[in-house]
Parts: structure tokens; C-alpha cells; sequence
């Protein structure tokens, strides 16, 4: 069954490799083999960046995806339930270059395709604090006004590596649904990026969407237990919780950035299939499977986008 990946670390396997296009050569097949049919491109900034390095890092993102022939989803119209071949979602994850300006520099953003975009990685920064900031410290009012801007373009908020004061800050700010791209349910797997049960009510109650990360360490807490089955659990309980409809996949595979290997199965997206699996031994139906997949992703895109 396709698939959508709401959050991929591109720009880091694109640094890590050397081709015109690595993502054409080293990734098409695998996300073939996977039936990774729609993924994002994560830019990654983790929180020393200047602005300069942010638009150099997009700037790369952006043409290694058009010397690699796909096409990018950039409006309504590029949403298509046919898809056959990869198509990318380019996605800002942290904006610590922004120190100053964040309407022109979202702006920036927004004009070379991104459409997701979370203020914070783990750090704390001029506009939001993530989950190794303060927790006392939330958005800030440089951060409101990014809000406010991102709301206007229509560019999705991801709330995934907010700090909890930062969550609710911007689930109070956002006149928009907001989503999770890549975290699970804290219930399962106490780890801080992964979500409480009252955080995935609110989200679901304002619209937005939980992506299901296949990080090792948010699927469980005991290693052995790592699993794409596991990580499909993850969906049944949140699926139970809110609604099959706010659940999404926002795997975040390893395969993209780390140096080395890791011996589980759905480390990376040629993978895919081992969680969609997952989902028919957790009791779903095609029907819904096919939600969580896919469909809940275009359908909340076609809903948001302008
Ligand atoms: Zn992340």
C-alpha cells in the first residue's frame, strides 16, 4: 500500500552523499521498494545555524529534488489520490537562523516550496523552546508573529519537537490546525517527544494530525520490543484515543541520517511495508489503513493548502 512520510531528514542523506542527485540515486529505489510514494524533505537545523546556513541547506534541498526529476507538492492542485512516482513535500524542521524579521524570512521559506515547518528542533531559539529548552520558557513574541505569518500562507505549523509550554502556546496562537509530523504516544513509550494523551486530544479536537515515528527509542522502552508492529501499536492507541482519522506516518527513518546501521525492521523506507503490516495484525481495516497511510494526509493538505 502507498504511503505518505510526513517527516524524512533528506537534507541530511543529500549532505551525507555526492551525486548530482543522491536522492534520485540512492533513494528512489528504496523508497520503490517501500512504496513510499509521497515524503517530505526535511531541512534540519538544530539549533547553531545562521539564516545564511538555513537558506544554503534548502537552497540544496530544493535542487537536488529537481535534478532528480520528481515533481514537489507545492498547491492543491499537485495532490493527486494517483500518484505513482515519488513526489516531495519540502519541510523546514527548526528555524534557529531566524533571529529578526520572521515574516520576510518565512516568506523566504514559504517562496522555495516548504509547507511544514516546526519553529524549534530540541533547542531553545528566538522564536520557540524544544523539548531540551526550558520548560518554563514557550513561544516567544518573535515566535507569535512567525505563527501569525505561517497562518497566513497557509504553511503548517509542526508542533512535534515543541517543549510542552511551546505546544500549547502555539495550539492557543495558531487560528490553524497544527500537527505532529513524527511523534507517538507517551503512554506507550515515555520518551519527551512523543505525545500525552491530553496534548493528542487537543490537537485532534483543532483538526490536525499525528505522524507515527519509527525511531527505535519512541517505539519502546525495552530494545527487544522495537518493532514495526510495536510502532503500529502506537496508531491503535491514538487511533482509540482521537480517531483514526488524525493518525498519520511521520516515520523520521534512521536510514537518512544516522552513520550507521540499525538492526530492526523499519529503520528504513524500503521498511514501509513492515508497519503497514503492522497495522492489519493491530485490527485495522483496509479502509483505514489506507487512512493512515495516506488519505488523512492529502485530505487535511487539500483542506489546508491555498
Ligand atoms: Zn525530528
Amino acid at each position: 500500500m502507498k504511503v505518505f512520510d510526513l517527516h524524512a531528514d533528506l537534507a541530511i542523506a543529500i549532505g551525507k552523499g555526492s551525486a548530482d542527485s543522491v536522492l534520485k540515486e540512492q533513494w528512489h529505489e528504496r523508497f520503490k521498494q517501500g512504496e513510499v510514494v509521497y515524503t517530505s524533505a526535511a531541512s534540519f537545523f538544530r539549533g547553531d545555524e545562521s539564516w545564511e546556513d538555513m537558506q544554503q541547506t534548502v537552497r540544496r534541498v530544493k535542487k537536488d529534488i529537481e535534478l532528480s526529476g520528481a515533481q514537489r507538492i507545492l498547491d492543491r492542485e499537485d495532490l493527486k489520490d494517483d500518484q505513482k512516482d515519488i513526489i516531495y513535500l519540502m519541510t523546514a524542521e527548526g528555524m534557529c537562523g531566524i533571529k529578526d524579521d520572521p515574516e520576510e524570512k518565512i516568506q523566504w521559506l514559504y517562496d522555495q516550496g516548504n509547507r511544514i515547518g516546526s519553529l524549534e528542533w530540541n533547542d531553545e531559539n528566538a522564536l520557540a523552546t524544544g523539548n531540551w529548552g526550558d520548560p518554563a520558557r514557550g513561544l516567544t513574541g518573535l515566535g507569535r508573529r512567525a505563527v501569525k505569518k505561517m497562518n497566513e500562507l497557509h504553511m503548517i505549523v509542526d508542533v512535534s519537537h515543541a517543549n510542552e509550554k511551546t505546544f500549547w502556546d502555539i495550539l492557543d496562537a495558531s487560528e490553524l490546525p497544527v500537527i505532529a509530523t513524527h511523534s507517538n504516544a507517551k503512554k506507550l513509550c515515555f520518551v519527551e517527544r512523543n505525545l500525552t494523551d491530553q496534548q493528542m486530544r487537543a490537537l485532534a479536537s483543532k483538526g490536525g494530525l499525528i505522524g507515527m515515528n519509527a525511531c527505535a527509542s519512541f517505539i519502546h522502552e525495552e530494545k527487544e520490543k522495537r518493532t514495526a508492529e510495536n510502532l503500529a501499536a502506537h496508531a491503535r492507541y491514538i487511533a482509540d484515543l482521537v480517531g483514526v482519522s488524525h493518525v498519520a506516518c511521520g516515520f523520521d527513518f534512521g536510514a537518512y541520517y544516522k552513520d550507521e546501521e540499525e538492526d530492526y525492521d523499519i529503520y528504513g523506507p524500503e521498511q514501509t511495508q513492515n508497519f503497514i503490516n503492522g497495522l492489519r495484525k493491530h485490527g485495522f481495516s483496509e479502509e483505514e489503513i489506507e487512512m493512515i497511510a495516506w488519505k488523512n494526509v492529502l485530505r487535511f493538505l487539500r483542506e489546508y493548502m491555498l
